[in-house]
């Protein structure tokens, strides 16, 4: 085989820059109008709300609650009428949800109210049931509070909760359960949302066979497409599986340029710069390029080693004009700059963003100090009599799924972190759901 002279190199960065400039290469997504009514319509698949992000902001049409409600059963009265105890009114009418009593209320007069029901007119004040002798049922009894609510307690005024013309969630949100209920309540039925990315994912490597195959001598299982097609799924985007690309020049190019209309494609293997290493040299010849630093960085197409462990080797380019995200192939390796980048990524093609909340919990045992790369560290976090830690599993290896599956979290070490005992708080992130 000739030797390679192409001078690729990588330069040494940092997750977050790494990442800022993976977003920036991303293209948005076209936009999709879907109900937003799941289970309660006959939709196909493409039609599925839960998981979307929203392409433009949502705006009520209703105003919520759309007048003054009651938060408890019992009166509504007038504040002046119960400023000193006791006091005797007489029921005059009732006002239950559904039932609203359009009268207006006077002095010495009270309206029965139940969770829900309108306010009457001329009614700023809620006595709740139990402070009523009796609590009469029929129109024209005379009823004695013995303690009235200060003025608008238990009384949800119009628009309190959201008012007809206001945005209720804005362009990139995701569209949970929670968004849905909103959304429906604030009276729309409709979303326009980004369509799923569909997201072509490459395998590469001489000793890979497909799921359900006995490996040979020297080969493995290709476990890292079935991990990402799940991720990628999870993370609201379609997952087109382009196969095994074997370990020679220009093979990656074929798989790809054999699939269809692909917003942005993954490899994972071969992204370093060995023998059997093609990813940035096939992009470096897509891109027309002569594959030097120069050429290569003006085609768009980056080659770093990031300061992150584990996950060194990431490339960032184009195919035809298609986003490619080349990821390393230790398969935890490749789940780490999954959950890093790609998860980012996939949220920002579709106008959103992904947020991941860490906090700093007690370490169970002792971690050395931390060198120039950040550590995503398998963990465990544990309750017990004691409270809460986090405890680091044993071995790291990046190739070792089966810690990667048994963690539960990850303790997050910044570059050059010093030495931690036992006790010492350090930052973790769970694993989200479906990981
Ligand atoms: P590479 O980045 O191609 O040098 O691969 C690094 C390690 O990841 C090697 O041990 C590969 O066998 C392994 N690997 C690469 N691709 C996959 C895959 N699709 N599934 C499981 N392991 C892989
Ligand atoms: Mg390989």
């Amino acid at each position: 085989m000739m030797p390679n002279k192409q001078k690729i190199s990588a330069p040494m960065l940092s997750v977050t820059d790494a990442l800022a400039a993976i977003l920036g290469h991303l293209p948005y997504t076209d936009t999709q109008t879907i109900s937003l009514k799941p289970g309660l319509e006959n939709l196909g698949p493409e039609n599925v709300a839960l998981g979307a992000i929203l392409a433009e902001d949502l705006t009520a049409v209703l105003t919520l609650p759309p007048q003054a409600v009651s938060a408890m059963d019992g009166y509504a009265v007038r504040g002046v009428d119960v400023a000193s105890m006791p006091a005797s009114l007489t029921r005059i009418a009732e006002s239950a949800a559904g039932h609203p009593w359009s009268g207006k209320i006077s002095a010495g007069q009270a309206v029965r109210v139940f969770t829900g029901a309108a306010i009457p007119d001329g009614a700023d004040t809620i006595v709740i049931q139990e402070d009523v002798d009796p609590v009469a049922e029929e129109d024209g009894a005379v009823i004695t509070i013995r303690n009235a609510e200060p003025i608008g307690r238990y009384i949800r005024p119009a628009g309190l909760d959201v008012r007809a013309g206001e945005i209720i969630l804005p362009v990139g949100s995701l569209l949970t359960s929670r968004a849905i209920g909103l959304a429906i309540a604030a009276g729309l039925t409709h979303a326009i949302i980004s369509k799923k990315p569909r997201v072509g994912i490459l395998s590469t490597g001489d000793e890979l066979v497909e799921p359900g195959n006995m490996p040979g001598p020297g080969q493995i299982i290709s476990s890292n497409a079935s991990f990402l097609a799940s991720f990628v799924t999870a993370c609201g985007a379609e997952a087109v599986n382009l196969g095994i690309a074997r370990d020679q020049p220009r093979a990656m190019l074929g798989a790809v340029r054999a699939a269809n209309k692909l917003d942005l494609i993954v490899t994972t293997g071969g992204a370093s710069v060995g023998t059997h290493d093609h990813i940035v040299r096939d992009l470096a010849a897509a891109a027309g390029t002569n594959g030097t630093d120069d050429a290569v960085i003006s085609s768009g197409l980056n080659f770093w080693k990031i300061a992150m462990r584990p996950g060194k080797p990431l490339i960032s380019g184009f195919v035809d004009g298609i986003p490619l995200i080349g990821l390393p192939g230790n398969p935890v390796s490749t789940a780490i700059c999954a959950l890093v980048f790609l998860g980012p990524a996939l949220a920002h093609m579709c106008r959103g963003s992904v947020t991941t909340p860490s906090f700093d919990v007690a370490l169970s045992v002792p971690l050395d100090a931390n060198d120039q790369r950040q550590d995503y560290i398998r963990a465990v976090l544990e309750n017990d009599d004691q409270g809460q830690s986090v405890r680091p599993a044993p071995r790291q290896d990046s190739s070792m799924m089966s810690v990667l599956a048994q963690a539960n979290a990850l303790i997050i070490r910044p570059p050059f972190e010093g030495a931690r005992a036992a006790g010492d708080r350090v930052t973790v992130m769970l694993l989200p759901h479906l990981y």
